[in-house]
């Protein structure tokens, strides 16, 4: 089978075609960060208007790096939440005027469960699982004990892992989005910065970040009253480490206790060297256990996790009508 999948969410203009639900095919990603940069952060109304400029050309690079055309495509797989309502429209839209034309069946699919999916581009996913999804809007331990089922165990009571991220790198004067410069700085600096780990009650799943993200800011802030430097290469380093131990820890204790078989990394910031490492350190000698981490071009936002997840979707026999609509808050537990 070959699904086409659409991404639209957010920032990035993407589609992808999936062969048998684990090939990559072809995937395009056209990103509009220059377009929000100046903002400092996504602009909804530039978003939804670079979308329209960019998806038609978007979808015949994609046709044309797989050689395939439209005809020969099983089913059209989009993300239908949650994202910025206008932008989500855009994407909806196209894939609904391609299967109407071509008579495609049309499967909506959720964008964290995508997310998730990027994993089955690496390896066969073996039930049950763990996720732990960390991206610019979702912190979350998702369970899974068969395909398209999804659990939260736990998650952000505040802001996001990667928003924290981006709003820390705004009070260090790095560029948007910061989650990526505050990795690099991280790699050269030391947890000198004594931050909190934020640990919430005993046993919880939850996380919160704002109170590490103040801690920074009142950090840089005291400093700059005192006319004192910061040593902004310590603090990204800090930072990063707390937010590391607290994911670390409550991943490896949800993966013991819930007794999976996988755990799965997924979302903008799985693409952390941090992060990354320090999962593989912690999972090294847990023979029982899998842990699957993508490539850094499958965190991040695109259309090939999209078809993924789709393929799943179209093989359980889920199908969307030509009424399907954007949802920007969809909750991956009922889609
Ligand atoms: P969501 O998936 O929750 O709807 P989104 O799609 O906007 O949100 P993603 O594209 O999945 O988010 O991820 C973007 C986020 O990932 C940004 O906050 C960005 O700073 C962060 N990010 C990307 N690379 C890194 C990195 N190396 N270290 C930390 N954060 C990173
Ligand atoms: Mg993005
Ligand atoms: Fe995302």
């Amino acid at each position: 089978t070959f699904v086409f999948g659409i991404e639209t969410s957010c920032d990035e203009t993407a589609a992808s075609i999936i062969k048998n639900g684990t090939e990559i095919v072809s995937n395009v990603v056209s990103s509009q960060i220059e377009s929000h940069k100046r903002f400092g952060g996504v602009v909804p109304e530039i978003a939804s208007r670079h979308h329209v400029e960019q998806i038609v050309s978007v979808f015949e690079e994609t046709l044309k790096q797989a050689d395939l055309t439209f005809q020969e495509i099983d089913a059209i797989a989009v993300t239908k939440g949650p994202g910025l309502v206008g932008a989500l429209l855009v994407g909806v839209n196209a894939a609904k005027a391609i299967a109407f034309a071509h008579g495609i069946p049309l499967i909506g699919v959720h964008h964290i469960a995508g997310h998730i999916y990027a994993n089955r581009l690496v390896k066969e996913m073996s039930f049950p699982l763990l996720s732990l999804v960390v991206s610019g809007g979702h912190t979350e331990l998702v369970y899974m004990k068969e395909h398209g089922s999804f659990e939260v165990i736990g998650e952000t009571r505040d802001d996001a892992a990667g928003e924290a991220y981006d709003k820390v790198a705004r009070t260090l004067h790095l560029p948007y989005p910061g989650g990526p410069h505050i990795d690099r700085l991280a790699a050269e600096g030391q947890d000198t910065y004594a931050l909190p780990r934020i640990w919430l009650d005993e046993g919880s799943y939850d996380f919160s970040f704002s109170g590490l993200k103040s801690a920074v800011i009142n950090t840089v802030h005291n400093a700059e009253q005192r006319g004192e430097e910061i040593n902004p290469v310590n603090l990204a380093a800090s930072f990063q480490a707390s937010v590391v131990e607290v994911l670390t820890e409550k991943t490896v204790r949800a993966a013991k206790e819930y007794n999976v078989k996988q755990v799965l990394l997924a979302g903008g910031v799985a693409a952390n060297k941090g992060l990354r490492s320090s999962l593989e350190q912690a999972f090294i000698n847990m023979d029982q256990l899998e842990l699957i981490i993508p490539p850094i071009s499958l965190c991040t936002d695109n259309a090939a996790m999209i078809a993924a997840a789709g393929t799943v979707l179209f093989e359980q026999g889920k199908r969307d009508g030509l009424d399907m609509n954007g949802h920007p808050g969809l909750d991956i537990e009922q889609f």
